[in-house]
Formats: C-alpha cells, sequence, structure tokens
C-alpha cells in the first residue's frame, strides 16, 4: 500500500506528525529546526532532520531485531518516517553512563564522572514546568502510568541502554546519556519518538569531542558537521 502524508496532527518543536490513511500509522516528519533550554534558544541546523531521520531510523530497526518493540515501521523518504500511532505517555526517561547537563547542574559534579551502574531519571513532560525531574511515586500519584507499565519501561530503557551503549562504541562513540519516550499502542508499550544527537550525548572515545546537540546548545560551531558525523558513524562510510 501507498503511504501518502494525510492532515497535520500536531506540529512539535523538532518534528511535525501528519496522519495516513490507516488510523492506527503516522508519518514523523524531521525538520532542521533546534530549541534548547526550553525553547529559550531557537536555530536551524541544516540537514539536520535528515540526518536524525536516517539515524533514528537505523537504530530502531537494529533495536527491533534484538527485541526491543518500537513504533518503527520503515523510512519513508530522507525526512520521513512511518509509524506506529502512539498515545504517549507524558514522561521522559533519561538514562546516564556519564555524568553531564542536568545531573552534573542539579548536583553540582563535574561532566564526565562513570556512572556504573547507570543512572535512570524519570521527567514529566510538561513545557510550562520545565520537564522536572520526579519519581514513581508522583507518576502514580498523576495517575500518568500503571505500576506495571514502569516497570515495562524500566526493563526496556535498561535493555536499550546495554544495546546502544555496544552499537556505539563499536563506532568510536561513548553514549553519555540519552531521553526516550513510550506510548500505549493496542495495549502494549512501545518505544516511540527518536533516537538521535537531538536526544543523545555523544563523545567521541580518546578526544571527547562531542557530535550532538550540545554543540548547538553551547555555541560550540561545527553543529552541522557533527550531526553528519554521526550519521557516517551510524551508517557506516557508505553513507
Ligand atoms: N534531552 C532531550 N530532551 C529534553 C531534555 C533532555 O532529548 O527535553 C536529552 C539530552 O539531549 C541529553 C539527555 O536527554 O542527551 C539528558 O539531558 P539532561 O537531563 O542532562 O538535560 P540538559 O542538560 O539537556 O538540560
Amino acid at each position: 500500500m501507498v503511504t501518502t502524508r494525510g492532515e497535520k496532527l500536531y506540529e512539535g518543536k523538532a518534528k511535525i506528525l501528519y496522519a495516513t490513511e490507516d488510523p492506527h500509522q503516522v508519518i514523523q516528519y524531521f525538520k532542521d529546526d533546534a530549541t534548547a533550554f526550553n525553547a529559550q534558544k531557537r536555530g536551524t541546523i541544516i540537514g539536520k532532520g535528515v540526518c536524525n531521520n536516517r539515524i533514528a531510523s537505523r537504530l530502531f530497526e537494529w533495536l527491533a531485531q534484538r527485541g526491543v518493540p518500537t513504533h518503527f515501521i520503515k523510512q519513508l523518504s530522507d525526512r520521513e518516517m512511518l509509524v506506529k500511532r502512539l498515545e504517549i505517555i507524558p514522561l521522559e526517561v533519561t538514562m546516564r553512563n556519564l555524568t553531564a547537563g542536568g545531573m552534573s547542574r542539579m548536583l553540582g559534579i563535574e561532566e564526565g564522572i562513570v556512572l556504573n551502574p547507570p543512572v535512570f531519571e524519570w521527567h514529566y513532560k510538561s513545557d510550562p514546568l520545565g520537564d522536572p525531574l520526579i519519581n514513581d511515586d508522583h507518576i502514580l500519584a498523576l495517575k500518568l502510568a500503571t505500576p506495571e507499565e514502569l516497570q515495562t519501561i524500566r526493563a526496556l530503557s535498561a535493555r536499550v541502554n546495554d544495546e546502544l551503549k555496544a552499537y556505539f562504541a563499536a563506532r568510536g562513540i561513548d553514549l553519555v546519556d540519552f531521553k526516550l519516550e513510550f506510548g500505549r499502542h493496542r495495549g502494549t508499550i512501545l518505544l516511540g519518538d527518536e533516537i538521535s544527537p537531538d536526544t543523545c550525548r555523544f563523545w567521541e572515545q580518546g578526544t571527547k569531542k562531542k557530535l550532538d546537540k550540545d554543540r548547538f546548545r553551547r555555541d560550540l560551531g561545527d553543529v552541522e558537521a557533527a550531526y553528519q558525523e554521526m550519521l557516517t558513524r551510524v551508517l557506516g562510510e557508505g553513507v
């Protein structure tokens, strides 16, 4: 069946969701728009949408092959991915293998300290509140998810971390931390959203060069080149 783009369902900071002729499937369109610090900083990273779509498509495929259920169906074009429609759970999972960003700020510790075991965090997905750090009791009090769902999401997140850490290590990259989102689809929990340099911190092994959105957040320059470099690392030299 040919998938055609229907009405726009939702426009976020980096992606647009479109309906398809199948009510259980939607198209994720990846934009070049970039925001940081709860959208106080805005900009454009030329080619970012293409890189993120191709990187996320490859990573979702790879995770699915290893038994992680995801919303990914197939890549449709350079900027479009066909996915299963999810009822998004308003939680962001952060997994951390090295200290950086929010955790370093919150605890007043330097970046780059190895976290073993990895640190798991829940954040409440709310722009007005600035995605605050919350715990299981807050989630149950707000009825955002059931105890069984929390258990499933924790277990899946740990597996995703193990798989991705190994995937990137084999490509000369340390996976510092990343953010995941999950949703419900016909009674099961699936990994959703994207996995890309927008949602992960990647440090080149040896040099510790940042190859992710921190180059945009912190005005480090060479932002486009970093996304292209990650695309090459993920897909191999033949990109
Ligand atoms: N992250 C994200 N979206 C958010 C917040 C964080 O994708 O709204 C990612 C971020 O790129 C990093 C990880 O989650 O890889 C941890 O981010 P952190 O909590 O340190 O927040 P930040 O320093 O980005 O404010």
